[in-house]
């Protein structure tokens, strides 16, 4: 009989590590989830969920083994993380610094700990790294952004999120080549789709457009744009992201590798992609003092392509016809929340 396959995805009530959760469990694997906070949008599905501090040592201990022995794979998604207002304005800069490094040392000198003491090194690690630690100079012109993978040195990242992206990938190569650790690292570029962050400061410009979108009369109406809506971006749908990840997990290849889409827009397109999707006639207020990030960014697949032969499928409209549908739902589900609670 062969063994059930574990996994450990951290990170397990965010967007991301929810989506791994459910794929993982599709696929047969005994799940343990571990976050802060249980997912917002729907019941986890991982056997186990630990609500904990992953700054916290002693936790992270406690959470690596099951049954005494080592997991096959870890997910490490967890992280301080949220859109360009949260990210870009500087004023989260040394939290997010604290907080998604301390994780990240504690997960590898943990795991590491703990392959001594068993005497194997079986448990790979996937690490969550992001398309924000390209340098900013490559990326200032929106129509040629330049994010081929070995275009990241001289580093120069544009937020300390970006920096601590690039040092803590730095920290599982050096681990993997140190102790042998076995590992794999992507750098996502904006992966968007239902249960990610849609309100509260937290969410990225697909989820905050198709909100803006949604909540617009039926004749439709102004809503604010961030920037001139001349800076480009290219946008991942989850499942997509998801199935690379899995291919990267089971492959060789250690990376660092793009996972992104390469259909990229202004976020002026990503606008009218969103007005489309819902018949409403929009007009654009730009909000020019807004945090925008980089000028334009867009994904490189070449690499991706060669080593996993995956490249993205989806258009970005199929994306956000799911994610404008699953956030009108929300906004519906919530304001009929509200009416009872007034009605009580
Ligand atoms: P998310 O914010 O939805 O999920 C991150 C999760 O980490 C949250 O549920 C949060 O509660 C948890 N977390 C934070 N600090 C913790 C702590 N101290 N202990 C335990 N849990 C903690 O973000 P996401 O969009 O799912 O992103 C997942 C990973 O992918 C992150 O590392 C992020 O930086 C990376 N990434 C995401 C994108 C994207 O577009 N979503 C792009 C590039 C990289």
């Amino acid at each position: 009989m062969t063994q059930q396959k574990t996994a450990l995805v951290l990170g397990a009530g965010g967007f991301i590590g929810s989506h791994m959760v459910k794929r993982l469990i599709q696929e047969g694997y005994w799940v343990r989830g571990v976050d802060l906070k249980y997912p917002e949008f729907s019941e986890t599905m991982a056997h186990e969920f630990v609500a904990g501090d992953l700054r916290d040592q002693t936790l992270v201990e406690s959470i690596l083994t099951v049954n005494n022995t080592s997991f096959d794979q870890i997910y490490q998604f967890a992280a301080d993380m949220g859109g360009a207002g949260y990210i870009f304005t500087d004023e989260h800069s040394a939290d997010i610094m604290h907080n998604s490094a301390s994780i990240n040392l504690n997960v590898l000198d943990r795991q590491k700990k703990l392959n001594d003491s068993l005497g194997v090194n079986k448990t790979k690690i996937f690490y969550s790294s992001s398309a924000c630690m390209y340098p900013e100079r490559n990326q200032l012109d929106p129509n040629n952004p330049d994010c081929r993978e070995e275009s990241a040195y001289p580093a120069a990242p544009d937020s300390e999120y970006g920096w601590e992206k690039l040092f803590s990938e730095r920290v599982y190569f050096a681990y993997n080549r140190n102790y042998g650790i076995p590992i794999c690292v992507a750098r996502y570029h904006n992966i968007f789709g239902p249960e990610g962050t849609w309100d509260g400061g937290k969410e990225k410009a697909p989820a905050a457009i198709c909100r803006k979108v949604a909540l617009l009369p039926e004749v439709g109406g102004g809503i604010e744009v961030w920037g001139d809506g001349l800076q480009t971006r290219s946008f991942l749908f989850i499942d997509e992201c998801i199935e690379a990840t899995r291919r990267l997990m089971d492959s060789d290849f250690m990376g660092p590798v793009n996972i992104g889409s390469e259909e990229m827009v202004t976020i002026n397109e990503l606008v009218k992609t969103a007005a489309s999707v819902s018949g409403k006639v929009v007009t654009k207020l730009h909000k020019l003092d807004a945090p925008l990030g980089v000028r334009g960014r867009n994904s490189n697949n070449d690499l991706v392509r060669e080593k996993l032969g995956w490249d993205y499928s989806q258009t970005l409209e199929e994306g956000i016809r799911k994610t404008y549908e699953w956030i009108s739902t929300q906004i519906t589900t919530r304001k009929l929340a509200e009416r009872e609670l007034t009605n009580v």
